[in-house]
């Protein structure tokens, strides 16, 4: 061919699809053809035309449209994904300016979600993005099961927890306790601090998911409350007074919300009148916002660097061509540059991973009295919990429409409403009260009913 055609927008992608290798997943055969990984993505097997069909039905969600959910966004759209879906509740501020470059200073105040949606696919053709203006937890949890994949490009670990939680819920195990591949979601989960960022993939039940190695992230440095109290000598020490001590004494039982401007502005407040009050310089407002956050400055590069790396994994999970990361990735910028992967391993306890919290219940227990024990059951610890049972509302606190028509439920013996199964899997969403945080929190429950004779497996799943 001498015709000067110009270089195929896949010709970068071909060589990672085309080619065979010594990495590639156990069921790639290089191609046009690709193989699918089926067994993760579709019930079944399947083969895709790549460049056509494959990345047409990889259903990816990103969550977050911040540093690094806009470049997740990018990248994933000039990797081929045709199918993208965004979630985020922020809207821009002109401090994303600097590194979010989906952003322009005309965009300030509308939805990241919305806007950086509209900017990948003015420029990538193509691909479709759908927006989501809101919180991860308004979402029902059905809405995440749609995707094949998730990619997380958060900040924050609560988020992270949240949506590892939901992940993983949809994971079920036989009755041999081995999970079952065809209802593992896989998730790749980004982030960065400064200078410093990972990539991880997570595969639920394959994996250790997010919850299995929470202790990666350790506790927040913390003032102790007598300096606080006393002899505050920085500009830290002030926000931290108003934030810990003086909300409390003044706002009793009205938790404090960081998301809440006014919160953070009665917070800024009172740390200026403190640091009057000791001459200490420094307070200002996006200070209060980083010390209460505990915001670390964000910087671009790093997160183009590890939202590579994440694009990458979720082309391999989608595609096969390559072995993913096993299964966790640093990357430390701060002086020359240094990566390194680490394989970790399973918490085989983990409540949320694991097959789920076994519940032992008598078959008179109403729903009512169910929830009242998530809030005692230490494994549990739930309060308001809102109830699922495969995806039918059993009981659900909000909103108002729908707590009015799952009310009548409360009264009525679980057993009768999990159709008299002995033993089944239930979801329960509500705020987790864990050292003194609240947080948003989802537990599969695995309940059993005492005294049930006659009934020797219940695994309904049946097949071949
Ligand atoms: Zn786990």
């Amino acid at each position: 061919m001498a015709d000067a055609a110009p270089p195929s927008k896949s010709r970068d992608l071909d060589k990672l699809l085309l080619r065979p290798g010594n990495l590639v997943g156990p069921t790639f055969d290089p191609g046009v053809q690709v193989f699918f990984l089926s067994v993760l993505i579709f019930e079944g097997f399947g083969y895709f035309q790549l460049r056509d069909d494959l990345q047409e039905y990889a259903r990816v969600l990103v969550v977050g449209a911040g540093g690094l959910g806009c470049e997740l966004l990018k990248d994933l759209a000039l990797s081929g994904f045709k199918n993208l879906e965004v979630i985020d509740m922020d809207r821009i501020e002109v401090t994303n300016l600097n590194r979010q470059f989906l952003f322009r200073l005309e965009d300030v105040g509308k939805p990241k979600a919305e806007v950086a949606a509209k900017r990948v696919m003015e420029r990538v053709s193509g691909v479709n993005i759908v927006p989501h203006f809101c919180r991860i937890e308004d979402k029902d949890i059905e809405f995440y099961n749609d995707f094949n994949i998730i990619a997380l490009g958060l900040d924050s670990i609560e988020a992270r927890s949240y949506i590892n939680a939901v992940a993983c819920s949809f994971l079920e195990y036989d009755s041999d306790d081995n999970p079952r591949e065809e209802t593992m979601k896989p998730m790749v989960d980004g982030g960065t601090e400064g200078f410093k960022g990972h990539a991880r993939v997570i595969v639920p039940g394959v994996t250790p998911c997010f919850e299995c190695t929470i202790w990666l992230f350790p506790p927040q440095v913390k003032f102790p409350l007598c300096t606080l109290a006393e002899t505050p000598r920085n500009a830290a020490h002030c926000i931290e007074y108003a934030h810990l001590i003086k909300w409390d004494e003044v706002h009793s039982g009205q938790a404090f919300d960081p998301d809440n401007p006014d919160h953070m502005k009665w917070v800024y407040d009172e740390a200026v009148k403190r640091a009057e009050l000791f001459g200490i310089p420094g307070v200002t407002y996006s200070l209060t916002q980083g010390v209460v956050k505990n915001i670390i400055p964000a910087i671009a590069s790093t997160n183009a660097i590890i939202s590579a790396a994440c694009t990458l994994e979720t082309l391999k999970i989608a595609s096969g061509c390559s072995k993913t990361l096993s299964n966790y990735l640093t990357y430390n910028g701060v002086e020359g540059l240094h990566t390194k992967v680490t394989e970790f391993v399973k918490d085989k306890d983990c409540l949320v991973c694991g097959p789920g919290v076994l519940i032992e219940l008598d078959t008179t227990v109403t729903l009512k009295k169910f929830i009242d024990m998530l809030e005692e059951d230490p494994r549990v610890l739930m309060t308001k919990a809102s109830i699922t049972y495969h995806g039918k509302n059993l009981y659900m606190q909000a909103p108002p429409v729908l707590e009015e028509m799952t009310r009548s439920n409360l009264e009525l013996p679980l057993y009768d409403l999990m159709d008299k199964i002995p033993k089944d899997v239930l979801h329960a969403t509500g705020t987790i009260n864990k050292d003194d945080k609240k947080s948003s929190g989802l537990r599969k429950l695995r309940v059993v009913f005492k005294g049930i004779d006659g009934v020797a497996d219940m695994d309904m799943a049946g097949g071949a």
